[in-house]
């Protein structure tokens, strides 16, 4: 049998259950919504967590139109899921937690007597780090972004082969491959030995049902190629990105985009106007070095200095 938290379940059952965390303001148990897997046979083990970000539903979406399609009575090891990672920020739909003010993804591997997002973040890492593959599924919060995978150990880490390999697996067609900032749950696993990815399933405002669905197709690659399940997996190329470079507004006003999410963009090539109100154009950004535009705000309306959009440089192909 396999349990997390009170979920538990013999060779061949799902079980669901709850993960607990601590105590809401008023006393009430936090418990995170979790659920588990058990293969008839045996076989690896792969933990899959969402919404570590509270405003990134896409995660729970794949969980939510996946798991009921995993026959257990077919499967090859365990799955280990924790559904809504960051609870407090969940009920809100907001990014950060509230209650501490904090970004989930800044404070792994956790602390078991610290903050309430260290606390989950331990919590939660205690069954990462007992799985032979994790999956930490994310968005690009509510801008607009294309549906791609983050590696987030440096090049020089030993498991980053094995990570390059899961996100090509995992198959969304981009790969954004650069060392992360500290307190990553993709970097603190393969520290354990776990390799870990991030895919980034778009962004929304809610459910995006095309992002949801390049997750599942994801979720069900890693499962046939990892042998979970009985089924070929054909590994397609990746486009992989090593850089990310951020453009601001040099001006406000509202913005007009010259190029396409996906689009490849040449050195020189204009990114984005800003115009007044009226139309008229005050400046035009260009691309500084040639790449992929991944990723814009939605909002047109910008203040000076404000994010407007990303460009994946340094591009290549394996
Ligand atoms: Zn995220």
């Amino acid at each position: 049998m396999t349990t997390l938290g009170t979920a538990s379940a013999e060779p061949g059952e799902v079980g669901t259950g709850r993960l607990h965390v601590g105590e809401t303001r008023d006393g009430s148990p936090v418990g995170l919504p979790v659920c588990v897997v058990e293969g008839a046979d045996p076989g690896k083990t792969l933990y899959v967590q969402a919404a570590s970000d509270g405003d990134e539903l896409n995660g729970v979406g794949v969980l939510q139109r996946a798991l009921p399609q995993v026959d257990p009575t077919e499967l090859s090891g365990t799955l280990l899921v924790v559904g809504v990672v960051n609870y407090y920020g969940f009920q809100q739909a907001v990014h950060r937690n509230p209650v501490d003010d904090t970004k989930l993804n800044r404070v792994y591997p956790g602390d078991p007597e610290g903050t309430t997002s260290e606390r989950i973040a331990h919590a939660t890492f205690q069954v990462a780090r007992q799985a032979d593959l994790v999956l930490d599924l994310h968005q690009g919060s509510t801008s607009r972004m294309i549906d791609e995978v983050r590696i987030r150990v440096s090049r020089r880490h030993r498991l980053h082969d094995k990570c390059l390999e899961l996100a090509k697996v995992f198959g969304t067609g981009y790969v954004l491959d650069q060392k992360g900032p500290d307190g990553q749950l993709a970097r603190a696993a393969p520290d354990e030995g776990v390799p870990t990815i991030d895919p980034e399933l778009g962004g929304a405002v809610g459910f995006d049902e095309g992002s949801i669905q390049a997750g599942v197709r994801g979720l069900m690659n890693v499962l046939g190629y990892y042998e979970f399940l009985d089924h070929d997996v054909e590994l397609a190329p990746q486009v992989r990105a090593r850089g990310f470079t951020r453009h601001n507004a040099p001006a406000g006003g509202l913005v007009r985009f010259r190029a396409d999410l996906g689009d490849r963009v040449s050195r020189d090539d204009p990114l984005f106007d800003v115009t007044d109100v009226f139309g008229t154009v005050r400046e035009t950004v260009t691309a500084g070095e040639g790449g992929i535009l991944w990723r814009s705000r939605r909002l047109p309306q910008v203040a000076t200095g404000e994010y407007v959009c990303s460009v994946g440089t340094d591009v290549d192909e394996y």
